[in-house]
């Protein structure tokens, strides 16, 4: 089997050792993937994330950067935050979203987390194409795959037009 594998569902079902949060810099909580970890995950994640602001992260968390806490009561053990690049029409931000990908996976190899979920960082309000976020997300991923850290990385998409656009970038390459 594949490092990468692809699942549509929702990410705080997802029994893995990390699940990747597409948060915002507050790291305070907010809609979509967001506030879906932190109802599921209870008040323990909202309380790490204000410890860390307190402690070095005054500023927010900056934009394809990330950072680890507790899971709370989701099955996994770590949620790992990262912020994802607002989409814009004039400027190529993809480095940016390549960038939380990498972030994330790093983080998630220092604490010795075999398995990790992922979202479509960006694809939600931060209104991110979706066909070129998943050939992205993709090309990250599998680049992080190569170093034999992990056991799975797995994109969960919430619907099928996500879905299938993770699905039609692993076909193009087959
Ligand atoms: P962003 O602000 O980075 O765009 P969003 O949370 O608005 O983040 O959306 C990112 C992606 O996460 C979207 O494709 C959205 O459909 C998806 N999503 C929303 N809720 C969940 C969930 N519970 N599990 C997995 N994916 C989700």
């Amino acid at each position: 089997m594949s490092v990468l594998t692809r699942v549509r569902g929702d990410i705080t079902a997802q029994r893995v050792d990390a699940v990747v949060n597409a948060a915002n810099s507050s790291l305070l909580g907010g809609g979509g993937v967001d506030g879906a970890i932190h109802r599921a995950g209870g008040p323990e994640i909202l309380a790490a994330c204000r410890d860390l602001r307190a402690a070095h992260l005054g500023g927010g968390l900056p934009t394809g950067e990330a950072v680890a806490t507790t899971a709370g009561r989701l099955p996994a053990r770590w949620v790992i935050h990262t912020v994802g690049p607002v989409h814009s029409a004039t400027q190529d931000r993809s480095a940016l979203l390549t960038s939380c990908y990498r972030a994330s996976l790093r983080i998630a190899e220092e604490l010795g987390a075999r398995t990790v979920a992922m979202p479509a960082v960006s694809t939600g309000v931060y209104g991110w194409p979706l066909e070129d976020a998943a050939r992205l997300a993709v090309a990250a991923a599998r680049e992080a795959a190569e170093g034999g850290a992990f056991d799975e990385l797995r994109f969960v998409l919430f619907d099928e037009r996500a879905y299938r656009a993770f699905d039609a970038v692993d076909a193009d390459d087959a």
